[in-house]
């Protein structure tokens, strides 16, 4: 140690001239010189230092192996870097550890050998390795696929995990790839185009959709946020990529979705509309259609107060008869009205059950007597005493009951009307038949139409209404209607019902 000291003055001189802290040790690993940057870094004065061994600057969990170490470097006499493939610390006199790089400097002076350290405190750099570490981490666990590129050449300079795996390439592949390989839409001028303002620094950030494509020639549609940024001196462009498919998927679903929910809201509104224009057509109804059948209840009313006397008997009961049939008209518009809406707003229950069919056909003749015009007959069918038959009994009344009044009203005095009843292989089939007014055949094809009356009607009462509700009834339980005629020769009306379920 002495042998040393006297060089102190040109060691002193030396070593306060560099950063790194420097700490000598002889043979014994003791401590023969420090200079100021070592003492600082350990905390320690000089006279702390000298002649102590050098495991006091050491934690204690490496002193066995640092001894080896230092021992086995003494002997084989060279210089060399120390702490390779493994962190070296140093401890300081208040215990607080901290990460440091030593090189060790083996000498010969005055036949003793020594060993200079120089020690750097890499506190600062290991908190910015980790620093950066995490940073290298965050993009490459990023689930968002990130490319960096060269601002000039384009040409790809890092790629992050999920960017790799999701386009297919290997990081070496795409080194030599720019971002126009991987998007089919898109050649080097329009790609120009869309990040000048970003190379003219006008915009912070360009973002839009586009199509990657993958190395095995799939493709998927991706939001891009492309920014400028530097690596240095280059310029480089970060892209940040989510692949939408999934919310495309959902986004397609969903359009779809809306779209049949408008068709749905559509039906419902124009549904919302007929009822509204029937409450319409109801009130023009109840002002117009009603008027002339109260009317004559009224007059009927009046009159059957005069006749008072006995033998005024039949007048009183023209009067009464009257009276019925206008109710029964009313009522049966009624009726019809309330069948419209019930077919529009779907609310209808309908009821099978068996019953002889001249149950309702007799009925509905025999009111229909009351509607007749002098010298109108009614023929009725004479094969139906035994046909049993399964239907809605009131649907069945109300269509036949339509057809049989319009083939009064819309027939002359004199004329006869004719229902049929015909037995087929599968249906039931009855035919009204009249020697009326016909159907003009330019008006045919709209007379299932609600509220479509033809010309040559018009002069008789009416609403539109019947053969309308008849049709969609008979159609809604299997059966049909139609219906053939000639203009002033007569109509026939024809309703097939099917037989499978019935039985005669
Ligand atoms: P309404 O008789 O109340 O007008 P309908 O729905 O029963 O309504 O009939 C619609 C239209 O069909 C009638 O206005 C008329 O023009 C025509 N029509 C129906 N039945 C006959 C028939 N037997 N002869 C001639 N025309 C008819």
């Amino acid at each position: 140690m002495r042998v040393f000291q006297k060089n102190s003055n040109i060691f002193n001189l030396l070593s306060e001239g560099v950063s790194e802290g420097i700490i000598v040790v002889n043979a014994e690993q003791e401590i023969v010189a420090t200079n100021t940057s070592a003492e600082e870094m350990f905390g320690y004065e000089k006279e702390e230092l000298i002649g102590k061994p050098l495991d006091i600057l050491i934690p204690k969990r490496y002193h066995h192996n640092h001894d080896a170490h230092v021992d086995n470097f003494i002997s084989k006499s060279e210089k060399r870097q120390m702490g390779h493939g493994r962190d070296l610390f140093g401890i300081c006199k208040d215990g607080h550890e901290f990460p440091v790089e030593a090189g060790l400097n083996p000498f010969e002076l005055y036949g003793a050998t020594y060993v200079m350290a120089l020690i750097i405190d890499i506190t600062e750099r290991k908190r910015k390795e980790k620093e950066l570490n995490h940073w290298a981490r965050i993009f490459d666990e990023s689930l968002n696929e990130i490319f960096v590129f060269d601002a000039d050449t384009f040409n790809f300079i890092n790629v992050n995990k999920e960017a790799q795996r999701n386009i297919g390439y290997t990081m070496d592949e795409l080194l030599t790839m720019t971002p126009v390989d991987i998007k089919p839409g898109l050649n080097k001028p329009k790609f120009l185009k869309l990040i000048q303002p970003l190379l003219k620094d006008e915009i912070g950030k360009v973002d839009f959709e586009t199509t990657h494509e993958r190395k095995d020639g799939s493709s998927y549609p991706v939001e891009v946020h492309l920014q400028l940024s530097s690596m240095g001196e280059k310029k480089t462009f970060i892209a940040i990529i989510l692949d939408i498919t999934e919310r495309k998927n959902y986004t397609e679903k969903l359009e779809k979705k809306v779209e049949e929910r408008t068709i749905q809201l559509t039906e419902a509104l124009a549904t919302e509309k007929e009822l509204n224009e029937l409450k319409t057509r109801f009130l023009s109804l109840v002002s117009h259609e009603f008027k002339t059948p109260l009317s004559s209840i009224l007059t009927s009313i009046t009159l059957l107060g005069k006749y008072t006397q006995t033998e005024q008997q039949e007048k009183r009961d023209k009067h009464v008869n009257t009276i019925k049939n206008k109710v029964k008209y009313l009522d049966a518009i009624l009726n019809d009205f309330l069948s419209v809406e019930r077919l529009q707003s779907g609310k209808v229950n309908y009821n099978l059950e068996s019953f002889p069919l001249s149950k309702i056909v007799n009925e509905v003749l025999y009111d229909s007597n009351m509607l007749l015009k002098t010298g109108q007959k009614i023929q009725y069918p004479d094969n139906i005493d035994d046909l049993i038959i399964q239907f809605d009994e009131k649907i069945l009344e109300l269509a036949l009951s339509n057809l049989v009044h319009n083939s009064i009203k819309y027939s002359p005095e004199d004329s006869i009307i004719d229902v049929q009843v015909e037995i087929e292989k599968e249906k039931i089939v009855l035919k009204i038949i009249d020697e009326g007014i016909g159907i003009p055949k330019a008006e045919q094809k709209y007379i299932f139409n609600r509220y479509f009356r033809a010309q040559n009607a018009l002069l008789s009462q009416g609403t539109g209404i019947g053969l309308n509700i008849a049709k969609q009834h008979l159609e809604n339980l299997g059966a049909s209607l139609e219906f053939t005629s000639e203009e002033n020769k007569g109509s026939t009306f024809i309703v097939r019902i099917p037989k499978e379920r019935n039985s005669t």
